[in-house]
């Protein structure tokens, strides 16, 4: 039932955002519905090119020109070829990435990737730590600062605020170098394996995201937390941006990924809908 409410909604914008004339702003599209409803969309992906962030031992994405110009017959034609690892850019974990027997990504139910989120900002812990672990006390902080409980079902998001140095590899990733040497000097925030455990445990969410490479901290050997939230087919979102756009709760998330029949991931367009 919720997916209907949803996709309706979904559809319901997507109509609103083709017939009418939508104001905007430079934070997101602003969408007036009828007289009563108005929301704001804000993109939370970063595009595909060259300047993608991968990990530093995956293929990077590449494009190919098929066709671009006008042809004989007198129309206009572009077409490309695009080649990409599942975990680059804005993607998908899913359950299967780091659980033998988690979900593919096309097997990841929608109701986990579409509804109501909490942000939790720890951007300030992140100035001058770059290996800094989000803790448990980190969401009791929330928690105390909302007077509720991380709700039932929520997509739970990390605002570190790294994605402002996304063009700059040595300050995003801890280096510029590529290969398996490279995966030493990694340095950017995470989540804390003792911290994942508390959200499995002591909380039922549907999915969780972070504005960095990965939900582990970048100096991770084990990928602990990633174990522990894919393990209990909660999927993760990696290398978000426009965190800092959103409020702490009151909003509604749709993270659609790339439906590869079997993939352990794969790039994902995520959005939030905001009420205004
Ligand atoms: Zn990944």
């Amino acid at each position: 039932m919720k997916i209907i409410i949803y996709s309706s909604l979904f559809i319901f914008l997507t109509l609103i955002a083709c017939e009418s004339k939508p104001p905007s702003n430079k934070e997101g599209k602003t969408l007036s519905g009828n007289q009563n409803s108005k929301k704001k969309i804000i993109d939370l992906s970063h595009s595909y090119s060259d300047k993608t962030i991968y990990w530093v031992t995956a293929q990077e994405f590449k494009l190919d020109t098929v066709f671009k110009g006008q042809t004989d017959k007198g129309y206009y034609y572009s077409a490309n070829n695009f080649t990409s690892a599942e975990h680059g850019g804005t993607h998908i974990d899913a359950p299967i990435h780091f659980s033998k027997n988690g979900k593919t990504v096309d097997e990841i139910p929608l109701q986990k990737l579409i509804g109501k989120a909490i942000k939790i900002d720890i951007s300030e812990k992140t100035v001058n730590n770059p290996d800094y672990l989000i803790s448990i006390q980190d969401f009791k902080d929330w928690e105390d600062k909302e007077g509720i409980a991380i709700p039932d079902g929520s997509i739970v998001l990390l605002q570190t605020d790294f994605s402002k140095y996304y063009n700059d590899k040595v300050k995003y990733l801890g280096t510029d170098k590529r290969g398996e040497s490279a995966v030493k000097l990694l340095h950017f925030p995470g989540l804390s394996p003792e911290a994942a455990k508390w959200l499995v445990e002591k909380r039922t969410i549907n999915a969780i995201g972070i504005d960095t490479p990965s939900i582990d901290y970048g100096q991770s050997e084990y990928f602990k937390s990633h174990v522990t939230l894919l393990s209990q087919n909660i999927p993760a979102f990696e290398n978000l941006m426009n965190l800092d756009k959103l409020p702490l709760k009151g909003f509604e998330i749709i993270a659609l990924p790339m439906k590869i029949k079997g993939g352990s991931g794969a790039p994902l367009r995520i959005i939030a809908i905001l009420n205004e």
